[in-house]
């Protein structure tokens, strides 16, 4: 059997497409402010890509770049002056932030209201209390939509999602478990990890390691979505999934890239238009 590819490229312009149409009804424009402190190059290109995005999308976007010596107080100025915006939806800090500042506090520091990316405690509790509310982050509720664009009803299947953090595996497993499936979040302390992706109808790797997941790991039938972004010595990019082995045993699998990471920045723009919707 070879799997069905899972384009995410092509949902996430499709997604996009459908935002930039709502975004003319809506009356008002919803606003992006996108924080970035130093010169990370990847996080150049994640904020730059993230901007040209919402401006194709009719959105506002404004980028507020810091020195990497900035000090906490005056990102935490920049964070509480955007709060204080009303032109401004959502509010992102690109992570990760230099290793000097509390980047917890300044992530708290977020009103809920604007956090895009979901990782405030508000909109963590309100994940898993099911209240629907809150702004979910971007790479997992991506990762449902291409999961369900493949099968709509999950109710009953075991999901195992590799990975705890609280950027990916975690909301990812609390979407899962919303959809009525069994879940098994796996972590670097999980032993038997083979045996237990044996098991799972949907696999969702979010490990950061090349090709760790194995042909043989995967379940005859399973949907498999690969998180996972690794440069490769050859300079090209892979998943946490061994995709050419995985795809004789899917029924359909991400690629990478052109898999997830599409989703992420739609799903960025379609938080910005929730919270400006809300305001
Ligand atoms: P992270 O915070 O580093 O978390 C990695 C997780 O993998 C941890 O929970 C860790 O377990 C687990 N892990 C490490 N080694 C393992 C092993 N041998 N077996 C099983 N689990 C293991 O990373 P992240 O932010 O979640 O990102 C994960 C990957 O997804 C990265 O490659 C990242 O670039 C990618 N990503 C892509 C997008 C996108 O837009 N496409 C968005 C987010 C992340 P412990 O908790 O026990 O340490």
């Amino acid at each position: 059997m070879s799997a069905k590819l899972i384009d995410g490229k092509a949902f996430a312009a499709a997604l996009r497409e459908d935002l930039a149409a709502e975004v003319k009804k809506l009356g008002i424009t919803p606003g992006l402010a996108v924080i970035l402190v130093g010169e990370d190059p990847a996080s150049q290109v994640y904020v730059r890509n993230k901007i040209k995005a919402c401006e194709k999308c009719g959105m506002k976007s404004s980028e507020f770049v810091l020195p990497a010596d900035a000090p906490q107080e005056e990102v935490q100025s920049v964070i509480d002056s955007l709060n204080a915006d009303a032109d401004i939806h959502g509010i992102l800090l690109q992570l990760p932030v230099p290793d000097h500042l509390d980047s917890d506090t300044l992530i708290q520091s977020i009103d809920p209201a604007k956090d895009v990316d979901g990782l405030t405690f508000v909109n963590q509790g309100k994940l898993i209390a099911g209240d629907k509310s809150g702004l979910v982050p971007c790479t997992p509720q991506g990762s449902l939509m291409l999961i369900k664009d493949v099968e709509e009803n999950l109710s009953g299947k075991h999901a195992v999602v590799i990975g705890r953090s609280l950027l990916f595996g975690k909301p990812m497993a609390q979407l899962l478990l919303a959809e009525n499936c069994t879940v098994t979040t796996a972590h670097s302390r999980t032993q038997n990890l083979e045996e237990i992706c044996k098991q799972a109808d949907i696999l969702v790797a979010a490990v950061g390691r090349a090709k760790m997941v194995k042909g043989e790991w995967i379940k005859d039938g399973a949907i498999v979505i690969d998180v996972g972004i690794n440069r490769q010595d050859d300079g090209k990019l892979c998943g946490d999934v061994d995709f050419d082995a995985a795809q004789e045993n899917a029924a359909a699998i991400t690629p990478v890239p052109g898999g997830v990471g599409p989703m992420t920045i739609a799903c960025l723009l379609k938080n910005t238009i929730e919270a400006a919707k809300a305001a």
